[in-house]
């Protein structure tokens, strides 16, 4: 949970995940979308398939309890070097690195260095730094203690460098390199995408769509969201964009791209089968007080809440 987001943010999602699922029975047994749901508003959905995954694995494969083995971490979905790391060293106490950002701003600083720190070479050269710097035996308090020196610290901006145990043999410091450290690859521009979100309801009811699984937003359900002008929408709801209000727009950001939706909404009648210009993704009318029951993607968790949010 705590991967591209704060902590702040994560406590009240955390407290109701460990509620809802204590134990890796409970969330290998929990229905995806009932998953998906708890993780709504925390995004990057994968993570909480993931946690799905690796419930299940550990249920089937390893009797309930995670392996203490890297490899065997590595070989579960969504388990990478850091979290691998992370799980031996903080649970099991295993002397291995846990690399996160925090820890490669303070060590490109501490060593002043200048390889673009996502890459694999310097990626390897920290974690052979960290490894040679774990006390035997230490790793839980070691790896904590680098982490929480990153994230309150040596911040990303003006760091407390006076406080920091390390100042003295900081080399970054010393040569006035700081707020160069850590060095990055040049990223790609963002891209601009547009869209168009329409809240087609009848009876009181709001028509969703939902993502097949092998799509971006797996298993999320939106409101009909097309990247074309709409005539498509219009000719399956038999709803003509005449009658069509716009509402506004709003916009999400995923990987390299930002999209911008523009919501219209439109009263449908009778929606005709066989024309949907969704293929076979399966279709839903839901009244507004049951959209929260909902896992929404992004934009259409946005569109919600603008337009749709219980009032009171
Ligand atoms: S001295 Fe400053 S830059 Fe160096 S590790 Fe400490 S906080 Fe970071």
């Amino acid at each position: 949970m705590l991967q591209q987001t704060q902590v702040a943010t994560v406590i009240p999602f955390f407290l109701r995940w460990m509620e809802r699922f204590p134990d890796f029975a409970s969330l290998a047994e929990a229905d995806e979308e009932e998953v998906l749901r708890l993780w709504e508003g925390l995004g990057y959905y994968r993570r909480a398939r993931s946690l799905r995954a690796i419930a299940r694995r550990v249920m089937d494969d390893w009797g309930g309890n995670l392996p203490r083995d890297e490899e065997a971490l590595l070989a579960l979905p969504g388990v990478g070097p850091y979290t691998a790391g992370a799980l031996l060293s903080l649970a099991f106490n295993v002397d291995v690195p846990a690399l996160d950002g925090n820890v490669e701003r303070v060590m490109t600083r501490l060593r002043d260095q200048d390889d673009p720190v996502d890459r694999p070479p310097a990626k390897r050269e920290l974690r052979r730094q960290i490894e040679e710097l774990i006390p035997t035996g230490r790793a839980r308090d070691f790896n904590q203690a680098l982490m929480e020196l990153g994230a309150l610290v040596c911040l990303p901006r003006r760091p407390l460098c006076p406080t920091c145990p390390w100042r003295d043999d900081c080399l970054a410091l010393r040569r006035g390199t700081i707020e160069a450290r850590p060095v990055k690859s040049p990223r790609p521009p963002q891209e601009k995408l547009r869209a168009l979100t329409l809240l087609a309801s009848r009876e009181g009811a709001y028509l969703l769509v939902r993502h097949h699984r092998d799509e971006r937003w797996a298993g999320l359900w939106e409101f009909p969201t097309v990247d074309d002008d709409g005539e498509s929408l219009a000719v399956w709801l038999d709803a003509p964009r005449i009658t069509w209000t716009k509402r506004g727009t709003v916009s999400h950001a995923f990987t390299r791209f930002r999209r911008t939706l523009t919501v219209f909404s439109c009263q449908v009648g009778q929606v005709r089968d066989g024309e949907s210009p969704f293929g076979s993704r399966q279709t839903l009318w839901v009244r507004p007080e049951g959209l929260n029951d909902y896992p929404l993607s992004a934009g259409s968790r946005k569109t919600r809440d603008r337009w749709l949010a219980p009032e009171g």
